[in-house]
């Protein structure tokens, strides 16, 4: 734990200490820097950031209120009489200083680690294989980034000695920053691929930055099977008079050489390392864990460790689950999955996120914990941290499962059962004592609490649609990036967010400060404001049954009509409201909804002038073909059309109203047509028309129920049209037309990904099911299916049938769940 006076801070960040005289200065002992998951924090030093579109000192006089009492800050603060600040020039650098400083205190071996891929696995692999002999502070998760590696770092105490921080970039410049924070005496790349690779013009170029976290190591580990990547590497380190800890696999040049032999389930790897011989097996067969596992090897030889205790340790790696996962439970209970690891820094994550689920959903808090691995703590004093971290988060109620957890009732304040082993929990498992809860199970991965999660877990349909929250952020970056800062962002989530879910989109793009949500009618926007979302919402198409429920939630309609806009304004009228927000759409060519001619616009114009229950907010209209060069010049015309009427309008009202008529492909077609606001759909949802690095949201996922053979006289389903050539193996699928997936798809013209490679469909769709051709193909029942994903474009798949993404996303069927995942 950190233990350090603001002016000690206020030092090391260079920045200027600013507190009313009478105000007695807390000692800081934790940081934070989301507004959403600071509370209680008398000793916790809020770091206010600032991004192109976040900016956390807004959030400044909410957090007084609630005790926090010191802030470092990079914009004038109000003076307070509860509150001290230092104020510095960039929060972010001073926060980086603050880690520098701290890294500076401790002299125990720090393993830094970067690279393209496995930067994660690798560490906690590390950590898995060392922790018997060592007390080791690491990276929570994957913070990798410029705020993650000084959070990291931070903490750091003489509780350790050995740390495990990684480093991710995705610019050129970046790595100087991190580079002082974490100081590597080790440094590993796990290697070098074309992620991120926008920002760089070489791969050349992104390995030298690199580079730059290691130059004052003393060891370097790196992979040398590609020769450009041992020339750079090797140039580095002896600049740098850095040993190289260069390996490779069957290359005898090397110090460390690696070979292999993969049996079905596991490989065996044997290694040559200055003329001693050594081997040990991991249970895994891919190549990336393999890789993995031999940079870990290497890092232990360069820690100096026994290779003869390679074989026991390894053997027993496991994989590594680094995303919390959001499932439906029984009896209206919601499972937070996160098997990442048990510890406290990464349970302290994980509760934040338990209290946002329980709070939204109005559900109980219900913890379930491993023992925690964490050493550096007697029992007592770490369970007693456990119990402030519980009270803290105000946890309903905790289940301990573990030799040790269970014999730390005393520790223990709020309600808890403990046992003392998995069994020992099973035995008195009853579904009916879990009711509208949210339930996070944690435990360290050798617990295998997944078993856990079935027990608790609807098992109705095996069908999944996976959305990725990080990959929904990070579209919506790459479009705001095209953006100048200022233009407003109306994000589209009609229609169920595209199939991927209303509210929990809506949640997640509320926190990054979009402006507006668009909703196609009003129960949606109903959904959404009973989840508390209070963004502004414009309904689409606003129905006149509806007029109530949008006045009273605050709703506000696209107006396309003279009687749609005199229906209107009668009902708000007589609801005794006056300026209801409004938003008037011209149709400039499209010939859907909207004031066409300007004989209609004028009307409109007069009414709005003598009536005072409406103020326009927007006026807008929609592209037919931004997608479409060859009607570019009608696009122009649109906008020409566009210009005119708004022109008619703002002279006609007497106040400031915004335009906008971008969807995601004009964002990225005619940027320079955003106008005050813009329209984000299909681009946040992983669909790109200019190939902007956009990631895949959505996978459609199943499990294989059934394998059998079938012989080349046999045929496969319905109408007997799936056709075998020779004996083959068919695997049945529990997905079918009424999941959405489309009848064309059958008969060999749409494929599934299984077992790392693509397999046809074989006969018909049926309702519920479908087929599989795996001949030739190691796939078993239970593997895990992927319809569209990272492995089939969804564009590909709408090519196949003939349609666009839109149709393939909206049309996935309510009974699929939806499984939200976030790093
Ligand atoms: C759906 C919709 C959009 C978003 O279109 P994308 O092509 O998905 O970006 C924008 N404006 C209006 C009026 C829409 O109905």
């Amino acid at each position: 734990m950190l233990d350090l006076s603001l002016h000690e801070i206020a030092q090391a960040v260079g920045g200027k200490l600013l507190m009313s005289p009478s105000f007695t200065p807390p000692v800081i002992s934790s940081l934070a820097t989301d507004s959403r998951t600071v509370h209680r924090g008398e000793n916790s030093l809020f770091v206010a950031l600032k991004g192109p579109v976040y900016n956390a000192h807004n959030y400044i006089p909410e957090l007084i209120k609630k005790g926090i009492r010191a802030f470092l800050v990079s914009e004038e603060p109000e003076p307070s009489i509860d509150a001290a600040f230092i104020w510095v020039n960039d929060t972010t650098l001073a926060l980086q200083k603050l880690a520098a400083h701290n890294r500076k205190q401790f002299s125990y071996p720090v393993i830094g680690i970067t690279g393209s891929n496995g930067k994660t696995i690798v560490k906690e692999w590390l950590h898995d294989l060392l922790s018997d002999g060592h007390k080791i502070v690491r990276s929570p998760k994957s913070y990798n980034s410029q705020v993650g590696v000084p959070l990291s770092v931070l903490l750091m105490d003489d509780h350790f000695d050995l740390a495990i921080f990684e480093a991710g970039i995705s610019q050129p410049g970046e790595m100087q920053h991190l580079a002082p924070v974490i100081s590597p005496e080790i440094g590993i790349l796990t290697n070098i691929g074309d992620a991120h690779q926008e920002f760089f013009s070489s791969l050349e170029e992104k390995l030298q930055e690199k580079l730059v976290l290691f130059t004052g190591a003393k060891k370097l580990v790196c992979r040398i099977d590609e020769d450009w990547i041992y020339q750079q590497a090797a140039d580095f380190c002896k600049e740098n008079k850095i040993e190289p800890i260069f390996w490779s696999i069957e290359n005898q040049h090397t110090d460390l050489n690696f070979s292999l032999k993969k049996n079905t389930r596991q490989t065996e790897i044997s290694g040559n390392y200055q003329g001693r011989s050594f081997s040990f097996a991991i249970p895994f067969v891919n190549d990336s864990a393999i890789e993995n596992a031999c940079h870990c090897a290497a890092a232990l030889l360069a820690l100096q460790q026994n290779p003869a205790d390679f074989r026991e340790t390894f053997s027993q790696l496991q994989p590594v689950a680094m995303r919390l996962e959001l499932k439906q439970g029984i009896n209206n209970c919601t499972i937070i999955n996160d098997f990442y690891n048990s510890d406290l820094n990464s349970l302290s994550i994980a509760l934040s996120v338990l209290k946002q689920q329980a709070v939204s959903a109005q559900q109980k808090k219900v913890l379930i914990l491993s023992d925690i691995l964490q050493t550096g703590l007697s029992k007592k004093e770490l369970y007693s941290k456990v119990n402030s971290l519980l009270e803290e988060w105000e946890i309903d109620q905790l289940i301990g499962i573990g030799a040790e957890i269970s014999k730390q009732r005393n520790c223990f304040s709020v309600k808890a059962d403990l046992f003392s082993d998995y069994k020992e929990f099973e035995a008195g498992f009853n579904r009916q004592a879990f009711q509208s809860s949210a339930i996070l199970i944690k435990g360290a991965r050798r617990f295998r609490f997944e078993r856990i999660s079935g027990l608790l877990q609807q098992k109705a349909h095996q069908t999944v649609l996976e959305i990725s929250v990080n990959a929904l952020v990070h579209n919506l970056n790459i479009f705001r990036k095209r953006l100048r800062p200022e233009t407003k962002i109306m994000v589209m989530v009609k229609a169920f967010s595209y199939g991927s879910g209303d509210i929990e989109v809506a949640r997640v793009l509320q926190h990054q400060n979009v402006d507006y949500l668009a909703v196609a009618v009003a129960d949606e926007g109903v959904r959404l404001r009973n989840a508390g979302i209070s963004v502004p919402v414009i309904v689409m198409n606003p129905e006149q049954d509806s007029f109530q429920n949008m006045i009273d939630f605050g709703l506000e309609p696209n107006i396309y009509s003279i009687e749609l806009l005199r229906n209107f304004a009668q009902s708000v009228s007589a609801a005794g409201i006056q300026s209801f927000a409004a938003h008037l759409k011209i149709d400039t060519g499209m010939n859907r909804l909207g004031f066409k001619s300007s004989e209609e616009i004028s009307e409109a114009c007069e009414f709005l002038k003598n009536s005072d229950a409406l103020k326009i907010k927007s006026v807008f209209s929609h592209l037919a073909g931004s997608d479409e060069a060859a009607l570019d010049s009608f696009t122009q015309s649109q906008f020409e059309k566009f210009d005119r009427a708004f022109d008619q309008i703002s002279s006609a009202l007497p106040y400031h109203i915004d335009r906008h008529i971008l969807n995601s492909a004009g964002i990225e077609r005619f940027p320079q047509k955003q106008y005050e606001m813009v329209r984000l759909g299909i681009g946040l949802y992983g669909v790109s028309l200019t190939g902007l690095p956009v990631q895949n949201m959505g996978t459609l996922k199943s499990t294989v129920s059934q394998i059998k053979t079938a012989g080349s006289d046999e045929t496969v389903g319905y109408n007997r049209k799936g056709r075998l050539d020779s004996e083959s193996r068919i695997a049945i699928v529990p997905i079918g037309y009424a999941d959405g997936m489309n009848r064309k798809l059958g008969n060999r013209n749409g494929v599934a990904f299984i077992k790392g490679q693509r397999v046809p469909i074989v006969g018909n769709i049926c309702m519920d099911m479908l087929m599989l051709d795996v001949t030739g193909t190691s796939a078993e029942v239970g593997d895990t299916v992927e319809f569209f994903g990272p492995h089939i474009p969804i564009t590909e798949l709408a090519e196949k049938i003939g349609t666009i993404p839109y149709e393939i996303l909206t049309g996935i069927s309510q009974r699929v769940k939806r499984i939200y995942l976030q790093e």
